[in-house]
């Protein structure tokens, strides 16, 4: 049973033997591929010490040299997407289609950052005053901490690393200890494109190692994903020892449905973004909000395609893979067991079934409830599961109403035909990311991703121009070019003219 190495310095580093590791396992077939190791504060530090000896050099290489390793990994990553895909699907369980499709949503920020000598430059003022011109540059932080979730092991590390490095950062990556090789495949990949050792290091581990993170003096910023509890955690430990942070939560997303929707492509985004990934998706649509008298035929045609889904192994052509683990899967079992028991309407159960697997352990099959009240745990907790609930309101505004007192601001969907209902949506949600007829609007590379409320602590959302914001700091020079005219004592405050 091999134990995954860390990546430090351009360097895999393996611990010995008696430390602390976790096991890594396939959750659609029960079988432990690996062990990964859980670093202490000294190795953690080891990985920062590699970053922040990095930065110097690496700060000062040309904008077209760091271009040039950011296009080369792009490249790489095009062409052995497959290989990456792989990777995903047996340690997170989600189908390879999927896990292609993070990727390519990764590659997407990869290709943005590729354009960082345009999203680097500043403004320059001449004759601000007599002789003096003003100019402003945009410099990068240091070394940058990455603390990443199960649930995307390539693409939200791809949201931020890509940004950092071109706009000259160095990083650490402390992934997540559920599905870590994915962090080590790339982390080969940054080499064989030429960047140099240190610029990009992998540290494995759990709590110990994301509190050397949050609390080293030489690690600059934090970009966080997961957890609501956690975020708020980093978010507070991060900023009082003085770094920028960027920590994103969890989600409740809601899917409100206007009565002239059309219900069959309605229905089939409910369950396409209900049930993909298994639910567990930041951006997965978890309730469906049906206004007025629509909601028994949409629950009908919901119900229809949620028992047409194929649940299994993710590498054998199925809809929906296992849940990344047996615990979790427990857990989201004994939602299913909640909401039966708080009153709501079990249309499909999804403790029922079979799955094509080796081993069932980590399974779930898609389940759909209708008359969900707002009181009831399935309602007000993020689930992270295949579990679709129905909440039946009277108005647009009951709607509106619901959607905007959820602690959770994430992302949100209307599906209407109606043009002003929709704009009025978009002035009006509390939400960050909003999508019009589209259930997972998750913005583009060159836009910003980031929800409002508890979904995120901090101000600044991730790539686009607020990550090159985020892994920069502006500096402003004001400057005269010494003239023999001016000669001459003058102590009055310097002023305009
Ligand atoms: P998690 O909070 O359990 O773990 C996230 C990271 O924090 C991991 O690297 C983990 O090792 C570390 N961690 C866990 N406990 C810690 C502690 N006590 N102290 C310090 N570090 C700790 O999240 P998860 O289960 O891996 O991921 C699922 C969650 O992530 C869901 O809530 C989901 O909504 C959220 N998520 C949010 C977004 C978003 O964009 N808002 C995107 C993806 C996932």
């Amino acid at each position: 049973m091999e134990t995954l190495a860390h990546w430090i310095n351009g360097t895999a580093v393996t611990e010995d033997d008696g430390a602390r590791t976790a096991d890594i396992v396939n959750p659609a077939t029960g079988v432990v591929s690996g062990r990964v190791p859980l670093a202490d504060a000294e190795r953690t530090q080891q990985a920062i010490a590699a970053a922040s000896d990095a930065f110097p050099a690496w700060r000062d290489t040309s904008l077209s040299k760091r271009t040039a390793v950011l296009f080369a990994f792009r490249e790489l990553l095009n062409a052995r997407k497959e290989e990456l895909a792989e990777i995903i699907t047996a340690e997170q369980g989600k189908v390879l289609a999927d896990a292609l499709g993070e990727i390519s949503r990764g590659q997407e920020v990869v290709e943005f950052a590729c354009g960082m000598p345009h999203l680097l430059k500043g403004g320059h003022t001449e004759n601000a005053s007599a002789a003096v011109d003003v100019h402003s540059v945009r410099q990068p932080v240091g070394v940058s901490a990455i603390v990443s979730p199960f649930n995307f092991p390539a693409m939200v590390p791809m949201w931020f690393f890509p940004v950092a490095i071109a706009a000259g950062n160095t990083v650490v990556l402390k992934p997540s200890e559920k599905d870590p090789s994915a962090a080590n495949w790339m982390a080969e990949l940054w080499k064989e494109a030429g960047l140099p050792d240190g610029v990009f290091n992998v540290v494995h581990g759990g709590k110990e190692s994301v509190d050397t993170l949050l609390s080293d003096e030489r690690v600059a910023s934090v970009s966080f994903v997961g957890s609501t509890p956690i975020a708020k955690y980093v978010y507070e430990t991060a900023t009082s020892h003085g770094k920028r942070v960027q920590a994103l939560g969890g989600a409740k997303n809601h899917m409100l449905v206007l009565p002239d929707a059309d219900l069959d492509i309605t229905a089939d985004a409910a369950v396409n973004a209900g049930y993909g990934a298994a639910g567990e998706r930041c951006m997965a649509i978890s309730v469906v909000v049906a206004v007025e008298d629509i909601a028994d035929e949409l629950v009908s045609k919901i119900a229809e395609r949620t028992r047409s889904l194929k649940v299994g192994d993710g590498t054998r052509g199925t809809d929906m893979g296992p849940l990344v683990t047996v615990e979790h899967r427990n857990k989201v079992a004994g939602y299913i067991d909640a909401g039966v028991e708080a009153g709501a309407t079990l249309v499909v159960d999804g403790r029922e079934g079979d799955f094509d697997a080796d081993s069932a352990d980590a399974f779930l099959n898609p389940t759909l409830f209708d008359n969900v009240s707002p009181d009831m745990s399935i309602y007000q907790d993020e689930i992270f599961g295949p579990v679709l609930s129905v909440v039946r309101v009277k108005s647009y505004d009951e709607g509106l109403a619901l959607i905007n007192e959820n602690k959770y601001g994430n992302g949100t969907a209307i599906f209407t035909n109606n043009g002003g209902a929709a704009r009025r949506f978009e002035n009006e949600v509390q939400v960050g990311m909003v999508g019009v007829n589209v259930p997972i609007p998750v913005p583009m590379a060159y836009y910003s991703f980031g929800g409002w409320k508890s979904s995120l602590f901090g101000d600044t959302h991730a790539h686009g121009a607020e990550g090159v914001h985020f892994f920069t700091r502006g500096k402003v020079i004001t400057k005269r070019w010494q003239d023999p005219s001016q000669l001459g004592i003058n102590l009055g405050f310097p002023t305009n003219g």
